[in-house]
């Protein structure tokens, strides 16, 4: 028999329990600060010797629904929600690596992260170092004693590029490196991180959790199998003194790193969800498993159709037959690869904005992961920051245009391109 749920159960359910009130939706938890039993409650509290509610900067008992939620889907240890996708980057990275540290980063990423990782986390003394992921190696090759961690994405954005995770998982664990993984465009349905090595997952629920275009938000998932006690990681085997002394590594275990997020750095730099926002990405992430489907389904026979039509130059899909990504597809995405697709207009960047400013039902905006299907052109837009030659290694020609195709009926969504290409 079946021990586990499966995730599209979990992600119906929740780990929510109904309470007394037997209210069958998890309750929103409006409240920024708790009531103590008594004193030594409080103390006990702020020890970190009791499990309990303090203030709503470090948790919320909607929130932790969310952060429990998301835990068992991904087979975790802990998790830390947070105001966006972006702060669950800065937080979990600030929570591995100071000043004078470095992190290898796969330069085929989203490009708001990017940007961060080049310019903000240089701010803070954190030297992001970029490697190419078809190349593995390139990764080896940069690591030395400062390197904190591996950061890459499932799924890229925006060309879905998908590395050969486990090949650099092994080269992480070789150099007792955790690797990190973003897989936002991925969502916990159509890939577990945990199952190819990774140490701590990242999603920015602003786009396929909630799923509806309303809400931002982000989390960081300690998946607990990283062990922190190698020396490489004296944040996590010294005394924290901004906390009591406690050791993280020694006094959390399996936990350690969502302990430190949350204490050392939520604590401090205070980029909490609102617990709103919480309860609305828990309200979406009821039909994940179905959306996703659809979005699959849709984007398949969408970047089929486009590879038929006489006024499209090429079609990135990591599942059409040829494409640099099908066998890693094969391999890491069974149940399919995401909804994101880019393509290029015959006529280069003038005929791409043309076809942008053409679509009547698809949305032009910079977003992605929504129910209804949106068309970005990145060189002008999300990747806008970048260098040319910064978009080019991140898989962006300045003609490319990304589609998040979403759950409309596929027809409906296939005439407006046509009507628009021509
Ligand atoms: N990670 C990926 C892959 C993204 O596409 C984005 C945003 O587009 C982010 C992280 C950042 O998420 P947020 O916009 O919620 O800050």
């Amino acid at each position: 028999m079946k021990k586990d749920l499966s995730i599209d159960t979990i992600a119906v359910h929740s780990t929510y329990i109904p309470d007394e009130t037997g209210a069958t939706n998890p309750p929103l938890y409006l409240s920024n600060a708790y009531k103590y039993k008594n004193a030594q409650h409080a103390a006990d509290l702020f020890d970190l010797k009791t499990a309990g509610y303090i203030y709503t900067r470090l948790h919320n008992p909607t929130t932790t629904i969310l952060e429990d939620t998301i835990t068992k889907m991904e087979g975790g240890s802990g998790a830390v929600a947070t105001s966006s996708g972006h702060f669950a980057e800065i937080m979990l990275i600030t929570c591995i690596a100071s000043f004078g540290d470095e992190i290898i980063a796969s330069n085929s990423l989203y490009g708001g992260t990017i940007n961060m990782f080049s310019t903000t986390l240089k701010r803070f003394g954190i030297n992001v170092k970029f490697a190419d992921q078809d190349n593995p190696s390139s990764f080896e090759a940069l690591i030395n004693d400062k390197t904190k961690a591996i950061f890459i994405e499932a799924l890229a954005n925006p060309a879905s590029d998908i590395a050969d995770f486990e090949v650099i998982s092994k080269i992480a664990n070789k150099h007792k490196l955790p690797l990190i993984i973003d897989s936002t465009c991925a969502t916990p349905y159509l890939f577990r991180p945990i199952e190819v090595g990774a140490a701590a997952v990242i999603h920015s629920g602003t786009k396929f959790l909630g799923g509806h275009g309303d809400v931002m938000g982000g989390i960081a998932v300690d998946l607990g199998t990283f062990d922190w006690s190698s020396g490489r990681f004296p944040s996590f085997t010294e005394k924290d003194m901004s906390y009591h002394g406690v050791i993280y590594a020694k006094d959390f275990g399996n936990m350690a790193l969502a302990v430190k997020m949350r204490a050392g750095v939520m604590r401090d730099m205070g980029g909490t969800p609102s617990p709103y926002n919480s309860y609305a990405i828990l309200q979406g992430m009821q039909t994940l498993h179905l959306r996703m489907e659809r979005h699959v389904s849709n984007a398949v026979k969408l970047a089929n159709w486009l590879m038929e039509c006489d006024k499209v130059s090429w079609v990135n899909y990591p599942s059409l037959k040829g494409n640099k990504n099908y066998e890693m597809a094969k391999k890491y995405f069974p149940k399919g690869a995401g909804s994101m697709l880019t393509f290029g207009v015959k006529g280069g960047i003038e005929a791409g904005r043309n076809f942008i400013d053409k679509v009547n039902l698809a949305i032009h905006a910079a977003n992605l992961g929504d129910v209804k299907t949106i068309v970005t052109h990145p060189a002008s837009t999300t990747h806008r920051q970048l260098s040319q030659e910064q978009r080019i290694k991140a898989g962006v020609p300045d003609d490319l245009i990304r589609v998040s195709v979403g759950i409309e009926d596929i027809e409906d969504i296939i005439n407006d391109f046509k009507i628009a290409l021509s």
